[in-house]
């Protein structure tokens, strides 16, 4: 079975109860069992069922099941937004005294939350580098995990995963994936040796902009062995450690669950992803290589003139997703092009139907330190664009008369 037709007909199908063709929207808090000894079997995990909406729900789970099929892993579990997945997927994990080694051009929102970990006696420790030896470098004997995007928010970097999973698993630690902007049909990070792939579904899984999700999906490699990770003393199942832990105590305890509406959003807008995703990348790159032509100074992964162009091709194919950033000279040149666009918004968002766009430095950075915008390349200057589904045309002619409004230098 090929992509999308494991999207639409994967193992998961109609509805059992009602055979109804969309997953329907359970709204429900809490399921009823007939007996108190069918509760009592269900709470205990001996009878397959419902209990709460907080722990699972047959919407979120419908969710669930499709993507971990197409990320090929052991299992997933849904999470209130992509800040909650990130959360409670590094919070299952580390513990006081840890360490994680993570790439310097992540999300503003997840070095927040890193940064936020010391007061729990967690540190963050960046790579002084996107290569392998560089990861390497930041390893100390506390270090539990790596992570990285497949492609950096906004940075645009590209980490080799496989050489990433290879030192993470040479210290006996895991690596998590962020694979939001690429999304599955781009980038399956567990074949490529990850161990958890973290999702906001709130961007290009959902496809529409109409709701915030998030999604962890564990792969089925990793041993977490009690003695390098004490959280998982209660939790020996093996590779299944995680996903068992997360769902049972981070999600069920700290209460990041996702809304089944949500879900149910999430789940039409994922019918449709790669036929989104081809028109998406077909656009952003005739936007590129035409912005380059006219002297723009670009970053995009699918350009011959990123560094990180052959990686690319090698772990996405030839679609190389929405995000691009442009540098224009100066924070009035790059207000006055957002400014004078009609067509790509001004919002905080990425993976809508529209094409968006955002001056960095002043929003999402806003709190950042100067040593977080420069490992991240925040610059005064950059514009970050996402590219929506209008016609590539009318986007070309945006941006050109956009362009011809720039203030002199
Ligand atoms: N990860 C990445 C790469 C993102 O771009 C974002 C949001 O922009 C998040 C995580 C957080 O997702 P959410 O906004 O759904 O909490």
């Amino acid at each position: 079975m090929r992509f999308t037709t494991r999207l639409l007909h994967g193992s998961f199908g109609p509805d059992k109860a009602t055979g109804a063709t969309t997953q329907p929207i359970y709204q429900t808090s809490a399921f009823y069992q007939e007996t108190a000894e069918d509760m009592a079997q269900v709470f205990a995990g001996r009878k397959p069922g419902f209990v709460y909406t907080r722990v699972s729900n047959p919407t979120l789970m419908s969710l669930e099941r499709r993507i971990n099929e197409l990320e090929g892993g052991a299992g997933a579990v849904a999470c209130a937004s992509g800040m909650a997945a990130v959360s409670q997927a590094v919070l299952n994990v580390l513990q006081e005294g840890d360490e994680l080694v993570a790439s310097g051009g992540l999300y503003g929102g997840t070095s927040s939350f890193f940064h936020d970990l010391a007061h729990y006696g967690i540190r963050a420790r960046y790579a002084a580098g996107d290569s392998p030896e560089a990861f390497e470098a930041a390893i100390t004997e506390r270090t539990r995990l790596l992570y990285v995007e497949t492609i950096g928010n906004p940075k645009l970097d590209v980490p080799d995963i496989a050489a990433l999973a290879g030192v993470a698993h040479a210290h006996g630690i895991p690596l998590f994936v962020d694979n939001t902007v690429t999304t599955p049909y781009l980038c399956q990070p567990l074949a490529l040796g990850a161990d958890v792939v973290i999702h906001s579904t709130s961007k290009a899984l959902n496809g529409n902009g109409n709701s915030i999700g998030g999604l962890v999906v564990s792969g089925r490699q990793f041993n977490w062995t009690p003695d390098c990770f004490p959280k998982f003393k209660e939790y020996r199942f093996g590779p299944m450690s995680f996903l068992v832990r997360l769902r049972m105590r981070m999600v069920t305890d700290y209460g990041g669950c996702m809304a089944p509406m949500n879900a149910y959003l999430t789940g039409i807008g994922l019918d449709t992803l790669a036929l989104r995703l081809d028109r998406i990348t077909s656009t952003a790159l005739t936007l590129t290589e035409d912005l380059e032509e006219r002297g723009i100074q670009v970053n995009y992964p699918g350009l011959a003139s990123s560094p990180y162009h052959e990686l690319a091709k090698r772990q996405f194919g030839d679609r190389f997703g929405a995000m691009l950033t442009i540098c224009l000279g100066s924070k009035e040149r790059a207000f006055s092009f957002i400014n004078h666009l009609h067509y790509a918004l001004n919002v905080s968002n990425i993976g809508d139907a529209r094409t968006l766009v955002i001056h960095p430095a002043t929003t999402i950075f806003l709190h950042a330190s100067a040593q977080e915008k420069a490992a991240a390349s925040v610059t005064d200057d950059l514009v970050r664009i996402n590219v929506g589904l209008e016609d590539p045309e009318d986007l070309l002619e945006d941006f050109h008369q956009a362009l011809e409004h720039l203030p002199r230098v």
